[in-house]
């Protein structure tokens, strides 16, 4: 199966700034930030969405949580406040097909999203 734009990050086929990495999942800072901090968790599997994930990625999903946690308290956004989006098929607004966590930070944020 052809890889994923993510999986060809994770891979370091394609460059991107990395910021995080471990077994399961990578974090690299998004090409087009929507504001001062803007990262993007991806996890090693190649799950197209959230809409897609099934009950045995139960402990990935946990462990996605948990380092974008880690993530904005490294990128000094935790104590202000951030914001975390998955955008999920065509009406959430999903472009690349690799379940990914936005955590995005260093401006106030509005809701709700347009
Ligand atoms: P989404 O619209 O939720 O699917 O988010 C995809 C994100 O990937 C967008 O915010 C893009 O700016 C970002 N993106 C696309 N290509 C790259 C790339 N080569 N490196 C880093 N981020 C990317």
């Amino acid at each position: 199966m052809e890889k994923t734009l993510f999986q060809k990050i994770a891979d370091r086929e394609i460059p991107a700034q990395i910021v995080y990495e471990d077994e399961l999942c990578v974090a690299f800072r998004d090409i087009s930030p929507a504001a001062p901090v803007h990262v993007l968790l991806v996890p090693r599997k190649p799950i197209p969405s959230l809409a897609a994930v099934e009950e045995e990625d139960a402990p990935l999903l946990a462990h996605l949580m948990l380092k974008a946690r880690d993530i904005a308290r490294a990128e000094g956004i935790a104590e202000g406040g951030f914001r975390t989006v998955l955008n999920t098929g065509a009406d959430g607004g999903q472009t690349v097909p690799h379940l990914h966590i936005h955590i995005i930070g260093g401006r106030s944020m509005q809701w709700p999203p347009g």
